[in-house]
């Protein structure tokens, strides 16, 4: 299990706990407030932080501040990457669901519509603290499934998200246009989006070595071996969001625990 589901997992899965979903937590430390400017000021906010970012990465004070600006993240707003059957389990169970559009694409694409975030809370005062940009459409459990079914066919990966931890408040569906994407994985900057509970592994003997799944990883976690042309996944680079699975068509790949996998058990 990794650090968020020790500290906030109740000795389960800390995004599988219901209560770190509940009007309750919303309720408490203005987390309503919270959510309200962050979805709000979005826009406004990350291009000049994501200069700053950019001008710090670039100084000897960079390394330092790496491991402060995680904890600030942990403590405010982080993802963890979630596969498919769980995600599923957990929009069976939350209040209610709300798909929005995604505000990362809005700044990094200028696409103002694309609908890829889901809001977690059947709140009502949800649609009005955000601004009116931010319709939201209500979605039942199955129309939320179907939905993030067909976003994982395409190869979007699953996250939680915390908005004053541990209150889990967004479902996200990304790729690269996502904006904690660039900062941890692309650019290095801090970690925003952790690694998932899972690892993904091959079987060999089920792989034709078609490459499919390669074009499916947003994270470049699957390379294909000359030697004996068949794929292999690097346990390092693999975020463990099983989306690589909708791509093979020989059910070749399968997830595992990352705890029992001696090198990514490491790397979160
Ligand atoms: S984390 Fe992903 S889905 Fe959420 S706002 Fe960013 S890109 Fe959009
Ligand atoms: S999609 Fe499946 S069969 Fe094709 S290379 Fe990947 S693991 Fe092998
Ligand atoms: S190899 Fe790992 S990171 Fe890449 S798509 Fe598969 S599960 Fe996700």
């Amino acid at each position: 299990m990794c650090e968020f589901c020790v500290q906030h997992g109740d000795g389960q899965k800390w995004y599988l706990a219901m209560q770190n979903y509940s009007r309750e937590l919303l309720d408490e430390d203005g987390r309503l407030d919270y959510i309200a400017h962050f979805a709000n000021t979005f826009e406004e906010r990350l291009p000049p932080a994501l200069d700053q970012l950019d001008l710090l990465s670039r100084t000897p004070l960079h390394g330092p501040a790496k491991p402060f600006l995680t904890r600030n993240q942990k403590r405010d707003h982080f993802g963890q990457v979630v596969p498919l059957e769980e995600i599923e389990q957990i929009l069976s169970q939350v209040d209610g669901i709300a798909r929005l559009p995604c505000v990362c694409r809005r700044v990094t694409t200028g696409q103002k519509e694309a609908r890829y975030c889901f809001a977690l809370t059947g709140d009502p005062r949800l649609a009005e603290v955000l601004d009116d940009s931010f319709s939201l459409e209500y979605l039942s459990p199955a129309e939320a499934v179907e939905s993030v079914r067909e976003l994982d066919e395409k190869g979007l990966v699953h996250s939680v998200w915390t908005f004053k931890t541990p209150y889990i408040g967004a479902l996200c569906n990304c790729d690269q246009d996502c904006i904690a994407y660039r900062i941890c994985h692309a650019r290095g900057y801090f970690q925003i989006m952790f690694r998932g509970e899972y690892v993904a592994g091959v079987d060999l003997d089920a792989c034709n070595g078609c490459r499919n799944c390669m074009r499916q990883c947003q994270f470049g976690a699957i390379r294909y071996s000359m030697v004996n042309a068949k794929v292999e996944i690097d346990p390092r680079q693999c975020f463990g969001c099983g989306v690589c699975r909708a791509a093979c068509h020989r059910d070749a790949i399968t997830l595992h625990a990352r705890a029992d996998d001696p090198v990514a058990a490491e790397v979160w």
